[in-house]
């Protein structure tokens, strides 16, 4: 069933407006009439089940008919810190890590990324993220719109991470302690992980998130590619809490 988000002044009582694209997109693309039912989300982890009352390309209204929890939250709320990494990549990263749970993606400007988000690029960049953290929610039926924030510097980025219980960086020359021997046997509230670019991690940087007091853990023998580090992460956590 078709899934849609609102804010607060769209639900009032037993009774929703969807508006802008998304009542488009409803009108025309999806073709749906009155009395189709579809499903919408408060962003808050509630689902409602609904059913159209009127439609319009501008405006559609609908009877919200029962509230239940989001059964598609994981237990713990994830934050990615991915270090900016060439071309798409990161859209892919961006759709993948929605997929597999994480709650919050903060792009970081690390000292080996090529890739920069500054200027007027940015803000337009930072809308399409958002838009593909959107549909990869409506497509993988999320409970909470999973947000690409502004990006934010190395140093920055390790100043948040210190504050959040589970935190850590992925490191491929840490040899001793691996993800597993890392992770709590109880799920945790929070969790915050860094991911490297392409090039890695100066020795530098490793040595802040040391400082920091963030622990670095091995995600095994093999290699990773920037963009498949995450999605490897959030399924190794959604594997040992979630499933
Ligand atoms: N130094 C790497 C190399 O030799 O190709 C380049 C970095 S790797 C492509 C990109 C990022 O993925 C790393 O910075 C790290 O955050 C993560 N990563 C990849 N493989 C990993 C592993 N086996 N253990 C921990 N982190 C890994």
């Amino acid at each position: 069933m078709p899934r849609f988000f609102l804010n607060e002044e769209n639900l009032t009582g037993d009774t929703a407006t969807i508006v802008g694209e998304d009542a488009s997109h409803i009108a025309l693309s999806l073709r749906m009439a009155v009395g189709n039912a579809l499903t919408l989300c408060d962003n808050e982890g509630y689902d409602y089940h609904a059913e159209i009352l009127s439609i319009a390309r501008e405006c559609v209204t609908l009877s919200v008919k029962d509230k239940m929890p989001s059964e598609s939250e994981p237990p713990y709320r994830v934050r990615l810190y991915q270090c900016l990494p060439k071309g798409e990549k990161f859209e892919t990263v961006i759709q993948k890590a929605v997929e597999c749970g994480v709650c919050e993606i903060i792009p970081v400007q690390s000292s080996r990324c090529i890739a920069v988000l500054k200027d007027s690029a940015a803000e337009k960049k930072l809308t399409r993220f958002n838009r593909i953290a959107e549909e990869a929610c409506k497509q993988s039926g999320r409970g909470r719109l999973v947000k690409v924030t502004p990006p934010v510097s190395y140093r920055e980025a390790m100043r948040q991470m210190a504050e959040v219980e589970t935190a850590f960086l992925c490191y491929e020359n840490e040899d001793g302690l691996t993800l597993s021997g890392f992770l709590p046997r109880e799920v945790p509230c929070e969790i915050a992980f860094l991911v490297g670019p392409e090039g890695g991690l100066s020795t530098d940087e490793v040595a802040m998130a040391k400082e920091a007091g963030i622990v670095s853990v091995s995600l095994g023998k093999r290699i990773l590619r920037t963009e498949t580090a995450a999605p490897f992460v959030l399924a190794i956590l959604a594997g040992k809490y979630e499933l």
